[in-house]
């Protein structure tokens, strides 16, 4: 398996592998990588098309074999719980795959309840074998959120807030992110992670990842 202009499902950097099932995101935010590159880590992530079940299966397999991965990163150039059920399946057959011995996380916006109307969404990641989530949260108000990451719907704010709840609630364990940027008042995003009980991680911004 090499590193070339052929888009990618499967990338990996340092010993985490990622999957990048989908290119589509509820989001816009004005500083995504995806606006300044086509791919992370020399891997090509822009997708021609949404890859199939057993597409991502099979470049999983390959790449499973290549040495002990530390953990496996739902994390590509879009927001994977627009494909709720191909990640669940995936994640179901990862955990079968590797008998639970790899952890499996999903980065996200924060926008499953809000593109899954009337699932579980948090629950159903859970049960699926999906251990953590980290979710992104670039904004400390509705305003600053909807200047920061453009949503395709109001209350993008809130929606995220919601799916950290459900997700601590559920079982999961939980960060969420912000990135290191004037545009983000970090000590009020700090002091909104804090209402939520849940720790901050601060990614520092060089267009080269969320
Ligand atoms: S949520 Fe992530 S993938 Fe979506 S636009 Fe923002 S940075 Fe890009």
């Amino acid at each position: 398996m090499v590193r070339g202009e052929k888009p990618r499902i499967v990338y990996w950097l340092d010993n985490s592998l990622y999957l990048n099932i989908t290119n589509r995101c509820s989001n816009r935010c004005w500083f995504c990588i995806r606006n300044f590159k086509t791919g992370v880590g020399g891997f090509n992530l822009k997708l021609e098309r949404e890859p199939t079940i057993d597409e991502v299966k099979a470049e999983l397999e390959e790449a499973l074999g290549l040495r002990r991965w530390s953990e496996v990163v739902f994390c590509g150039f879009g927001e994977s719980t627009a494909r709720l059920d191909v990640l669940l399946e995936v994640a179901r057959w990862i955990r079968e795959r590797c008998d639970g011995s790899i952890p499996i996380r999903v980065d996200t916006n924060g926008h499953g309840y809000v593109l899954n109307k009337g699932r579980n969404v948090a629950e159903e990641l859970h049960d699926a074998g999906v251990r953590s989530v980290s979710v992104s949260l670039n904004g400390h108000d509705e305003e600053s959120y909807a200047e920061n990451c453009r949503p395709e719907f109001s209350g993008g704010f809130a929606a995220v807030l919601d799916f950290v709840k459900k997700a601590k609630k559920a079982g999961l364990d939980v960060e969420v992110s912000a990135v290191r940027m004037p545009e983000v008042n970090m000590e009020k995003v700090k002091a909104v992670a804090e209402s939520l009980c849940v720790p901050l991680r601060i990614r520092d911004y060089i267009p080269c990842f969320w």
